[in-house]
Order: C-alpha cells, then structure tokens, then sequence
C-alpha cells in the first residue's frame, strides 16, 4: 500500500513548536516509508480564521524544509462534498436536527463533561424531534446518532485505547447551524478524498479520534492508521497557544533560530540517532521512525531557545 500522509493546518494564527514538531514528524514517517504527502487547510471555522496566516504557514512550512504533493487543498472548496456525505448520512437516518442553543445545552445541569471538557449533549432534540421540526435554514445544526459503546483502536503511539463517545461527548454536531461541516466530519471526509492513509497529529486530537472513528465506519470509509503525539507545553506545563510569540517558528527565524535546529530537537524528541550538526529536514528522513509510547507531554524550558 502507498503511504499517503498529511498536514492539516488551521488558518487561525501562527505556527509554534508544537505545530513544527507534528508536522515534521508527520513528514519523517512518510517519506521514510516512500510515501506522499498532502497539505490540507482547515479553513470551515470562517470566525476564527486570521487573513494572511495561511501565507505565513506556508512560508513556515517551506522555511522547515517540507514540501507536499499537489496543491494544498482548502476545505472551505469541499462544501458540496460535505453537503452530499451529510445528505447519505440523513437518508441512512443516521443524524438529525437539532436546535438547541449553547446555554440550553450548558444548563442541562446534570451533564457530565466530555474529555475536552465540554458538556454532553444530553439527546434533547433526538428524544423530541418535534422540536426542530419544520426550523428555518440557519437555526438548526445537524447532529450524529452516536451508537452506544465504547470506541476501541490501537494508535501508534498510546496503543490500545477506548473513548466512550456517547457517554461523555453524545450525539455531536456534523453540521453547524451556518450549514458548514463541522471539523469531525469535514477531516474524516477530506482525509479520504485525499486517500490519506496515516494521521498523526498532537494528542490533544485523541478524543476527535474516536468520534472521526465512528464517522468513517458510518460513511463506509477506510480508516487511516493514527499516531498521536504527546503535546509540547511551556515551562508552566500549560500547552502551547498561537499567541505565545516566543515560541512561533516566526519569532525563532526573527531571533536567529536555524530550521536545522528545530529539526534536530524535533528528531531527538522522538529518539531519532543523535547527530552533533544540524541538519535539514530531509536528512532525518533516513532515520528509523521510533514514536514510542507516550511518555507523556514535551516541556519546554522557561526560554524555549535552551532547549533548541
Ligand atoms: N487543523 C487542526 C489543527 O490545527 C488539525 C486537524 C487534524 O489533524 O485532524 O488543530
């Protein structure tokens, strides 16, 4: 089987360390196994999404060292590709309409909260689908029947791992209310359009997992092989935000900091051979891949260029 891995960058701000180590790492594992590579933008959150960070991506990704086979692809071109999958899952009764507001769904006082802290959906509008019957285009999200149980796989870095989907997240959105997908449904479409066949990312992803999981079993769509990388976080143990200048790939090119460097702390973050020069991202392609278990998040140091 060829490999076909990927970058999925959001538009939303600026690449950090976090992002470089994810995406060198998902590069390594490709072009060591011959493989390709696909660029994918993640660019449905139109709210979130800055103007000219795309760019700015781009030109750090390039600065990195990494190239990507084709053109990078914008999810926000896929919408008739989403509307079809959506219309497939309607019609195999697999989602329904939903109208509830956020506060309606937080003052559900009893709901337990799910792995990334939100609450459950607590099945308000799957119990009385008259509530939504008959709503207007733009007042009601479309939600996935989550079947009951919980979702087990093995990943490449955590190995055996189960979310119980339905006890702690429940039905969640496939189609926000604006009609956009949502990111669960559009990544586990795009990935397939895109014939990805290995997906590896931060852990923060690991619940998504599950749910992506669920998805492509219920459009009949083959699932890739994950990795999910422990997190790197500052020296508070806190993760990585977009904000946090000194640790966006501009700010270390700004402060002198070489992508050879970058390269090697990412390679020897996953104990690839060390080497005491600097070399370019391509070189670290003939390493073995040893992603390990996962020995828990990368901390980085209170001036993160000690580190480097
Ligand atoms: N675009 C997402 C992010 O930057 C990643 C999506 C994915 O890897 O599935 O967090």
């Amino acid at each position: 089987m060829t490999v076909v891995g990927r970058l999925a960058p959001s538009p939303t701000g600026r690449l950090h360390l976090g992002h470089a180590r994810s995406f060198l790492l998902a590069w390594w594992s490709a072009r060591s196994q011959g493989g390709s590579v696909v660029l994918r933008i993640d660019d449905l959150d139109a709210q979130r999404v800055v103007t000219g960070s795309l760019e700015t991506i781009l030109e750090d990704l390039r600065w990195l060292g990494l190239d990507w086979d084709g053109e990078p692809l914008l999810q926000s071109t896929r919408a008739d590709a989403h509307r079809e999958a959506l219309d497939a899952l309607e019609r195999a009764g697999a989602l329904y309409a939903c109208v509830c507001t956020r506060r309606e769904i937080a003052s559900a006082a009893t709901a337990p909260h799910g792995p990334d802290g939100e609450v459950r959906y607590p099945g308000t509008c799957r119990e009385d689908p008259a509530r939504a019957a008959g709503a207007a285009p733009g007042t009601f999200a479309l939600r996935f029947r989550t079947p009951p149980g919980t979702v087990r796989w093995t990943d490449r870095v955590h190995g055996p791992i189960g979310f119980d989907v339905a006890g702690t997240v429940g039905d969640f959105v496939l189609a926000r209310k604006d009609g956009a997908a949502s990111y669960q449904l559009a990544t586990v479409l795009d990935d397939a359009h895109q014939g990805v066949t290995e997906i590896l990312r931060a852990d923060d992803l690991l619940p998504s997992a599950a749910r992506q999981r669920l998805l492509a079993e219920a459009l009949g769509l083959p699932l890739p092989s994950q990795a999910h990388l422990p997190l790197v976080v500052d020296a508070k143990g806190q993760r990585l935000a977009k904000r946090d200048g000194a640790v966006t790939l501009q700010e270390l090119r700004r402060g002198g900091v070489s992508p050879e460097r970058i390269c090697r702390w990412a390679a020897r973050s996953v104990g690839f051979t060390e080497t005491e020069h600097d070399r370019p991202a391509k070189f670290w392609v003939q390493q073995s891949m040893m992603l390990g278990t996962s020995n828990g998040p990368i901390r980085l140091p209170e001036s993160p260029l000690d580190d480097l």
